[in-house]
């Protein structure tokens, strides 16, 4: 038995029999290609639940499916719009569309425990959309046993790590984009794609309670982040994904048990 969490990193044998033999959960994190400042990598909703749900596959003797790489668009009050040149993104029926291919293929595979770990926070409804329909849909096809979790993983953020993290108080998280929290998770697990030289320096964004469209582009920061990221560090990052790590493994055992290996 091999040791691999990594689905895309298996043969097809390979994980045919881990699928047949433990019926494992299966988490496929669901990013986006899209802006976060000048200091963090254009994947950086991507990398941040491919990277947790790695820690939280080998816990829990799971599979982790490869990320989505695009997501939903980038709204302008909590991830910058997408006026800025890199983000890169689907309309919803797209993204709807392919989470229910997945959900489909990985019925097929025989799997029946799957969780959409979200990393970007404009994918929310359309995930949940897609379970909807790809639920109904299998039903249809005499599958009635698939299960599906859906998690935000910056949800599992206690009130104790929030107080160490922002002593002056926590905003919210649309405010949160390239900021705080994900610059120090990006510190932890990937390092070397922060530049911490280019976090820039601005007063928070103020944005009005409500969104016009077509959306004035003038009234987003320059830099494409909401909140400043200076005091980001490793050591805050691994604070976050100790506990995203712990308290998503922990959900993943509760609705689906540990699998035998
Ligand atoms: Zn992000
Ligand atoms: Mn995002």
């Amino acid at each position: 038995m091999t040791n691999e969490v990594l689905m895309g990193h298996l043969s097809w044998t390979a994980y045919d029999r881990r699928v047949k033999e433990d019926n494992p959960a299966v988490l496929i994190p669901v990013g986006s290609l899209e802006q976060h400042g000048p200091h963090l990598p254009l994947s950086t909703d991507a990398l941040i639940p491919a990277a947790i749900s790695a820690e939280v596959a080998r816990r829990t003797r799971s599979l982790v499916a490869p990320a989505i790489a695009y997501g939903y668009k980038s709204l302008p009050r909590s991830g910058g719009g997408q006026h800025f040149p890199g983000t890169t993104s689907l309309d919803g029926a797209t993204l709807i569309a392919e989470l229910e291919d997945i959900v489909r293929e990985f019925a097929r595979h025989g799997v029946r425990k799957l969780a959409f770990v979200v990393g970007h926070l404009e994918n929310q409804y359309f995930v949940t959309e897609a379970c909807d329909l790809a639920l109904r849909a299998l039903k249809g096809h005499g599958v009635h046993d698939m299960r599906i979790m859906q998690i935000e993983y910056w949800n599992f953020t206690s009130p104790e790590v929030a107080k160490q993290v922002w002593p002056g108080g926590f905003d919210s998280w649309a405010l949160e984009h390239a900021g705080i929290m994900e610059t120090s998770v990006m510190l932890h697990f990937h390092p070397e794609l922060v530049d911490m030289t280019q976090v820039p320096e601005h007063p928070p964004a103020r944005f009005a309670t409500y969104e016009m469209w077509p959306y004035d582009t003038n009234r987003v920061p320059w830099s494409g982040i909401h909140n400043t990221a200076k005091g980001a560090t490793a050591e805050k990052g691994r604070l976050f994904a100790d506990e995203y790590i712990e308290k998503l493994s922990e959900a993943i055992v509760e609705e689906f048990g540990t699998p035998k290996c």
